[in-house]
């Protein structure tokens, strides 16, 4: 048996030609859709990144601003920037690109980013939110791994689902959303005892541990659906670079029922969920009902 690949790709573009439709209609009603992007200490890879999400959002009518800010800033001062971004009415999402210098404290900037405006959903109150159940804007990446799950057809409801890695943004939040699906959880993590004892369990299985090779055909229950969070840079033995996730694709493909390629899964399925909630952050701005 040969797992079917879930397309992230396909799903993402689908998912952004949805939003740009709802962009086009606020645009319509006098409502401009405007992310800023905040970036400290720009390095030549942190800018190509960024100028591709320009792109991204420009393609589907979302006006974008890159507001890049030096190295040393101060926490004070960066936290002052974002607080004017939270007041300025022309802004309707704002995002900080990461990683961010060693001397910020970075949950205290969190902080400061307006709860509707945060289309990363990365304020500590938006993933207090979904814990009650009260989304307003939902952690991306955690969207994403659960979006790709909903299109296979497998039932959440009842299912027993691991989530590999159990940080604030990305393990956490994963499992809080499964949970609202009436899935049954088990969150592991780096001090978990057996872990193949309970991956082998799952009929979804979800990895975020940013370890390559973390997850082989041994830890995988047949049938079972897999998506891959991990996103790792790894040196072959000819000495070139490649980017891999956390499961060992060649070998758990031939037993899982569904399986997330890395490049090519959650990744752009993330930038669409941050899309998603651009438009979203919008919308409610904007006094327009949203589910
Ligand atoms: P993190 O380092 O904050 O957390 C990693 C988690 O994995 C921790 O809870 C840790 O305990 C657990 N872990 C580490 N090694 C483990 C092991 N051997 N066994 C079991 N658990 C283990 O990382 P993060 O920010 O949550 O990101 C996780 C991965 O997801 C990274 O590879 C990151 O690049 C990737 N990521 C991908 C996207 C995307 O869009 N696809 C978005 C965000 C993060």
């Amino acid at each position: 048996m040969s797992a079917v690949i879930i397309d992230g790709v396909q799903i993402a573009e689908r998912s952004k030609s949805e939003t740009a439709e709802g962009i086009a209609q606020l645009r319509q009603a006098g409502y401009p859709v405007h992310l800023v992007a905040v970036l400290v200490g720009a390095t030549p890879a942190a800018e190509i990144y960024a100028n591709r999400q320009a792109e991204a959002c420009r393609n589907i009518g979302i006006d974008y601003t890159l507001l890049a800010l030096p190295e040393d800033i101060s926490n004070k001062s960066l936290r002052t920037e974002i607080r004017k971004l939270s007041h300025d009415p022309s802004v309707t999402g704002i995002m900080l690109h990461m990683p961010l210098p060693a001397h910020i404290d970075v949950a205290r900037v969190q902080y400061e980013i307006d709860v509707v405006k945060d289309v990363e959903g990365v304020n500590p109150a938006n993933i207090g939110y979904v814990f009650y159940k009260h989304v307003v804007i939902a952690p991306c990446t955690a969207m994403a791994a659960v979006e790709l799950i909903k299109t296979t057809g497998v039932p959440l409801e009842g299912a027993e689902t691991v989530v590999v890695g159990a940080s604030h943004i990305v393990g956490k939040p994963i499992a809080l959303l499964l949970t609202e699906q009436l899935a049954t959880v088990t969150i592991t993590h780096i001090a978990t005892r057996d872990l193949k004892a309970h991956t082998q369990r799952a009929d979804i299985l979800v990895s975020a541990a940013g370890k390559a090779g973390l997850i082989t055909a041994d830890h995988v229950r047949p049938g079972a659906c897999v998506i891959d969070v991990g996103i790792n840079r790894i040196t072959l033995p000819d000495g070139t670079k490649k980017t891999v996730g956390d499961v060992d694709f060649e070998s758990v493909r031939q037993k899982a029922g569904y399986i997330t390629p890395v490049p090519g899964g959650v990744g752009p399925m993330t930038v669409a969920m941050l899309l998603r909630n651009t438009l979203r952050s919008a919308q409610i701005l904007a006094g327009v009902s949203v589910s």
